[in-house]
């Protein structure tokens, strides 16, 4: 029998579309009649530092063309409708580069493939680090890692490090990247379920990753880029393809199995996942089609004994872009330039005006008020209204537990 190797990941060719970010810091040397390229590494600092930029204010043209979709679908919802608008206009004033695309700046993540014949005489993670910490430090950007001191103590670290970095070797003399901004609410959508072979028939397979998928709900800002992962040589390589088929970045995988162990897109159950999220009516947001704009479904190699499938979504911060550096230059993944061009007038979208609600008024009226209303009642709300997140809540969890009340306002205004 031959030595039967194939490719567990077959890319397929890479359409992407990139900006040429700089021809310097990059040169070619021959060694043993074999052609290196060679990096100076401070044109990583430059590509982390660009494309951690890049990815925190503008989002892909592909991505912001299905929500403007949205917008043209008859079949959308008021409240699909509301959102996409909502994020186009979005769109438009991050891209100008003071506001990102969320508040949640995110873990900044760098999946990088680095060609044997790819030489950089340095600490590459370091250097990629710098550049996303050059980001943080100099744009408007939130910091969002807290690190531990001890196993109860906490502190935010003030500049968005440590970043999660995979460098992994190929063949070849490029170096393949793609930076990711992650969300804290679209990675705790991420899930791992340890299935056994018996959910592999048509109807418990459709029963399981409805039943899932719909457990999703909307907390992480939906539509998603839904990517569903059955099998996988263990649990974290099924959770890390979540990840990657979530950004799009395994689309050029073959569709379909050839018993070789390749993994492949199955595009008959994208279709049939993509119809029941559809057809659940959760929507954009509280009643409609666009729970999702798309899915991704990978089917790979597993141990007879075990059947993981893992879950997750990129959110509407759909925030992924690509780069490589070659002989030629260091080049980024082209991002949305000009967002307002799939803004139309807002008189030209058809939505129903909210109900308007003083809340303002004691605590008892607005919830009178309020309970006359569906849940997926769009609302405009006037008044004094509290905003608080985690720490926020932390700090009352800890007075209510030390038999402390909570402070007056917290009872007065809705939080
Ligand atoms: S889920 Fe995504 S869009 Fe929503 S807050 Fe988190 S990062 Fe932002």
């Amino acid at each position: 029998m031959d030595f039967p190797y194939e490719d567990y990941l077959q890319m397929g060719e890479d359409r992407t579309s990139y900006r040429l970010l700089t021809k310097d810091y990059v040169s070619t040397v021959e060694v043993e009649g074999r052609r290196f390229l060679k990096v100076d590494p401070e044109g990583l600092r430059l590509l982390a530092e660009t494309a951690m930029a890049d990815v925190s204010f503008k989002l892909r043209s592909a991505h912001l063309e299905k929500v403007r979709s949205i917008l043209d679908d008859p079949e959308a919802s008021d409240n699909d409708r509301f959102v996409a608008y909502n994020m186009l206009e979005n769109a438009v004033v991050a891209a100008q580069g003071q506001l990102p695309t969320c508040q949640d700046t995110g873990t900044a993540i760098v999946f990088a493939k680095k060609g044997e014949q790819v030489l950089t005489f340095a600490d590459d993670a370091r250097f990629l680090s710098e550049g996303i910490w050059n980001t943080y430090n100099k744009r408007n950007l939130r910091y969002s890692q807290m690190v531990a001191r001890s196993m109860l103590d906490e502190t935010n670290s003030k500049c968005n490090l440590p970043a999660q970095i995979d460098l992994l070797s190929i063949p070849g003399d490029e170096y393949k990247f793609m930076f990711v901004a992650k969300g804290g609410g679209s990675a705790n959508k991420t899930y791992l379920f340890q299935e056994t072979p018996a959910v592999l028939t048509e109807k418990n397979l459709e029963a399981f990753l409805t039943a899932k998928m719909k457990s999703l709900g909307t907390a992480a800002c939906p539509p998603y880029h839904l990517a569903v992962v059955v099998g996988g040589t263990s649990a974290e390589t099924n959770l890390k393809l979540v990840k990657l088929a979530s950004c799009g970045y395994l689309d050029g995988l073959p569709v379909s199995g050839n018993g070789s162990g390749r993994v492949f897109r199955d595009l008959e159950w994208e279709k049939r996942l993509l119809e029941i999220a559809r057809k659940s009516g959760i929507g954009a947001q509280f009643g409609g089609k666009y729970f999702v704009h798309d899915v991704r479904v990978l089917r790979c190699s597993r141990h007879s004994a075990s059947c993981p499938i893992g879950i997750g979504v990129s959110c509407s911060a759909d925030r992924n872009i690509k780069a490589k550096i070659t002989a030629e230059g260091i080049f980024l993944e082209q991002m949305e330039e000009n967002p307002a061009r799939l803004l139309p007038d807002a008189s030209a979208v058809n939505i129903k005006p909210p109900v308007e609600i003083d809340i303002d008024r004691p605590m008892a009226e607005v919830c009178a008020e309020l309970s006359k209303y569906p849940v997926k009642t769009r609302l405009s709300l006037t008044g004094t209204m509290i905003v608080a997140r985690d720490l926020a809540h932390k700090t009352v969890a800890e007075l209510l537990a030390a038999g402390k009340p909570m402070p007056e306002y917290f009872m007065m205004h809705p939080v």
